[in-house]
């Protein structure tokens, strides 16, 4: 089998396959495919990962000769040779999976270089400084990531030989003091792994494969998986490339750059770069980075030179190099590259991570451009994320109390807790509290307390450090590189000169702006942009299915209809009856001991409730509106607490005792399953009949009324939904004569029981519609109950027993075949029968899309969710 795959040199074997040779292979191969400089090198490919670990963590012998082949390319191309004393090639080891895990994967920068070959790097490059630099850095980074030895001591190590020297950047030690760093780092590895250094250059290599192919199952790059839906048994490919040093000088230098704005999408150049730095130098935020272009340069006020300015050839290079890979990918791009004594070489390229709003002014403007189609701008946008543009954003007149201002790196306002390490920002998080975290910098370690956090904050790195790029593509606000903020994380303290922030201290961050404000701020409705606007026409155009909201209030109804929703899919009735206003009424129908009892008590809920519907049909006048008829057990509008019984039964005029005797005798031992849904119509059809009533009433009084779809909860049977119709249908034929006029309406049922769904051809003689209530179908379909789940759903899905959480995405396997059953039969004998879904999952991209595969009407979503909905409704169908 081939595992090898070589680039460069006017070589490109591996295709472009992502699947083979993961994202920064496929990309280092099309990038040497259109002729960009890019180092020689070669790609293990990624199904070598998994073999790996089958083969217990070893390689294949059929691996050997493959990669001295792939060695024996890049010897070919640079002339120089693996090992050689006199002239050693040196390469990079990196890790590369199908889909980019910015910063959770390990790469070894130098390696081939030993206690010989520093001596022939000296003096082929005429620079010892430069070659005792590499060297170290080597040592550093392979006692880190392939010994797993503590870089503590290395950092150490190299801050005491600063401090020895009087100096504060690495770039001011000289050869001397590196040579004698170098012999410290080499005794420090011997002490801590009880052997000395690899000297052969082979074992040198196979050891950094071994690292990064062990990285994959890294503790952080589990977490980045799992947060992300990565598939574990991707595996990650290897890549083992030619170096080329940034640190030759001043003529040398490394920079990542996008080609257009990744914060707001604007077409222009963005990036940072550092003369006579390394790899990770500029992400890092070890130095603080130079700015690309000298227009954002002045815009930053900043005095060192951009590259415009500092290297103007190069730099008109690389805008060049831009524009073939906007071209060639038709997508805005992440790219890394190093210029060696004035030569440009690119090191990868890949779709950039950006904002939501970015990424729909990126989308808008490439169609307008003509560089993809309006259809292929709307597969661009990712749905999920058009949630950080609904949000609140800081209200521009509300007073702010400034403690810094840093980068706005990540846009957005996030109001919290400031906390300074991961682990509480997790736990606090999972008690409910918003918090920020607070770091001098972040490292991929931190990855969980970013996810957990509203925001980030840094005191070091630029606009493209891990900070940065993590929370734009996560989608939290950030201001990093807040420089005055000086940060103790042991002592949990944030300075600005004499204020100090503490854990707990609430603080905003404005991440476009970059301000960081003491406490809260108000915040404003964000005003959806042209280009969303613009991208949600062209979705609409696109989508087949109809997008509704879950509303049950006036005000939910608007929000929704501003948000484009065509209809109300679920109309929830119980929360109406919890107002205090009325609560007392529906306990003395509930109290009450008889039918003529409840119709006293009900009579004076049926104005409230008319009013109830008359907000919501009135927002909604000419649209669908379905609404659900009592679904709760009774007993949980009573009172729990003993000391209340006292005041909730006078109110009601009972006896105490009677209220204690009602509450033991709708006592239920699984709720759930007990006296709810169609259950409570068919033992007090005078309750649904009220609500009809209201239903009709509203409708009537209004002059354009709403088409209300009455939908009976919790139907298993036939037989239970001709009962409740037929006490539907009376009373809207009594409330059409009491007004002399008639209105359109629909009866039908939620789909929420395996039974209904078994029986939906019979049940469908009856019903008009379906909705699928998908919350309680997946509860009654997995037999997992929603609000107990949480203590073993998670193990669940990290053992792989469920993919996602099956009451956020839709178990498509299981319940999924009961929709699509239920669908057909209910299309068979009802060929104009309505069908929805409103359980949660219509809000969520991927059960959005098997909505669309089983041929659903439409789907109705939390009103913020709307846009989210109508953009995957058109994603699902195209
Ligand atoms: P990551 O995925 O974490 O960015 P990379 O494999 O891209 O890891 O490498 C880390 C850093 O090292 C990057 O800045 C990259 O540009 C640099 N680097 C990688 N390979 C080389 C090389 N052959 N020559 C010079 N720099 C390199
Ligand atoms: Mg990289
Ligand atoms: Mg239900």
């Amino acid at each position: 089998t081939q595992y090898v795959y070589r680039f460069g040199g006017g070589i490109s074997e591996g295709n472009q396959e992502k699947t083979l040779l993961g994202g920064k292979g496929a990309n280092l191969d099309g990038m040497a495919s259109i002729g960009l400089p890019v180092p020689p090198g070669f790609t293990i490919s990624t199904p070598m990962c998994a073999r790996y670990y089958e083969e217990g963590e070893a390689f294949p012998a059929e691996l050997n000769p493959q990669v001295a082949d792939g060695i024996a390319h890049i010897e070919g191309i640079t002339g120089k040779k693996f090992g050689d004393p006199a002239d050693p090639l040196l390469v990079s080891v990196r890790s590369g999976a199908r889909v980019s895990m910015p910063g959770m994967m390990d790469t070894v920068l130098n390696l081939g270089l030993n206690d010989v070959t520093v001596q022939g790097l000296s003096a082929t490059s005429g620079d010892a400084r430069f070659a005792w630099d590499s060297y170290r850095r080597f040592i550093q980074m392979y006692a880190d990531v392939v010994l797993g030895l503590d870089h503590g001591a290395f950092e150490e190590a190299l801050e005491i030989a600063k401090e020895d020297k009087g100096v504060t950047l690495d770039t001011e030690l000289t050869a001397a003091n590196l040579e004698a760093l170098v012999v410290e780092y080499l005794r420090l590895v011997e002490e801590l792994w009880g052997k000395p250094f690899p000297q052969d250059v082979h074992a040198q290599l196979w050891g950094a494969v071994g690292a990064v192919f062990g990285s994959w199952q890294s503790e952080r790059a589990k977490v980045y998986r799992r947060i992300n839906s990565i598939p574990h048994d991707w595996g990650t490919a290897v890549n083992v490339q030619a170096m080329v040093f940034g640190n030759m000088g001043e003529t040398s230098a490394t920079g990542v750059a996008f080609t257009r704005d990744p914060a707001n999408g604007e077409r222009a150049y963005y990036g940072e770069y550092l003369i006579n730095a390394q790899g990770e130098d500029v992400v890092a935020g070890i130095r603080t980075p130079q700015y690309l272009t000298t227009a954002a340069r002045e815009r930053a006020k900043a005095k060192p030179l951009s590259m415009q300015e500092s290297m103007p050839e190069v730099y008109a290079e690389l805008a060049r190099v831009f524009d073939l890979l906007e071209l060639h990918y038709r997508d805005m791009q992440d790219i890394e590259f190093t210029v060696e004594r004035g030569k440009l070489w690119m090191l990868q390229t890949r779709s950039g991570k950006r904002t939501a709003r970015a990424a729909l002014k990126i989308a808008v403007d490439m169609a307008s451009e003509g560089l993809i189609t309006q259809e292929e701008a709307v597969m661009r946008v990712e749905p999920a994320s058009l949630d950080q543009l609904l949000h609140p954003t800081l209200d521009p007149k509300a007073a702010r109390d400034v403690l810094v201002k840093g980068l706005p790196a990540s846009p957005g306002a996030a109001t919290g807790a400031a906390v300074f390490d991961s682990d509480t920002a997790e736990r606090r998080a999972a008690l409910g509290e918003s918090v920020i975290l607070v770091r001098t910098e972040t490292s991929p370690e931190d990855i969980h307390g970013m996810h957990a956090a509203k925001g980030i904050l840094t005191a070091r790195g630029g606009m493209t450090s891990h900070a940065a790029v993590v929370a734009r593509g996560m989608g939290r606000p950030c201001v990093s590189g807040a420089g005055s903020l000086s940060i103790d994380a042991k002592a949990k303290t944030a300075k600005v000169g004499a204020r100090v922030i503490s854990e707990g201290d609430i603080i905003t961050l404005d991440g476009s702006s970059g301000e960081v404000m003491v406490g809260a701020v108000a915040t404003v409705q964000p005003e959806l942009s042209g280009d969303f606007g613009t991208l949600m026409v062209w979705a609409d155009g696109a989508r087949r299915m109809k997008v509704r909201a879950n509303a049950e209030t006036p005000a939910d109804a608007k929000v929704a209809r501003e948000f484009g929703a065509e209809g109300v899919g679920l109309c929830r009735t119980e929360h109406m009856f919890f107002e205090a206003s009325r609560i007392t009424a529906v306990r003395e129908m509930i109290l009450a001991e008889d039918e003529a009892g409840r119709r006293v008590a009900l009579a004076k809920l049926l104005p409230e409730q008319r009013a109830d519907f008359l907000g919501i049909f009135e927002v909604m006048a000419g649209l669908p509106v379905t609404i659900r008829l009592l679904d709760p057990p009774l007993h949980e509008f009573l009172p729990t607490a003993e000391a209340d019984f006292e005041d909730v039964a006078k109110a009601a005029g009972v006896a105490v005792e009677v209220l204690k005797r009602r509450t033991v005798e709708l006592h239920e031992f699984n709720p759930m399953l007990g006296h709810r849904g169609c259950r409570l119509g068919v033992t007090y059809p005078e309750i649904y009949e009220m609500q009809a009533r209201a239903i009709f009433e509203a409708a009537c009084d209004l002059e354009v009324s709403p088409i209300p779809e009455v939908m009976v909860p919790l139907v298993a049977t036939r037989r239970e939904l001709e009962l409740m119709k037929e006490v539907i249908d009376r009373t809207a034929e009594a409330v059409f004569a009491e007004r002399g006029k008639r209105i359109e309406y629909l009866v039908g049922t939620m789909i929420e029981l395996p039974r209904a769904a078994l029986m939906a051809g019979q049940i469908a003689e009856v019903g008009q519609f379906f909705s699928f209530g998908t919350n309680d179908l997946t509860q009654t379909t997995l037999g997992v109950s929603r609000d107990d789940a949480s203590r073993f759903l998670t193990t669940y899905v990290e053992k792989g027993i469920y993919a996602t959480d099956p009451f956020v995405s839709l178990d498509v396997e299981g319940v999924g075949e009961l929709i699509a059953l239920a669908a057909e039969r209910g299309r068979t004998a009802r060929p104009d029968i309505k069908l929805g879904i409103c359980g949660e999952h219509g809000g969520d991209p991927a059960s959005i899309a098997f909505c669309e595969s089983v041929g659903l009407d439409y789907v109705s979503a939390s009103p913020y969710r709307v846009p989210i909905a109508r953009l995957a409704a058109a994603q699902a169908a195209l």
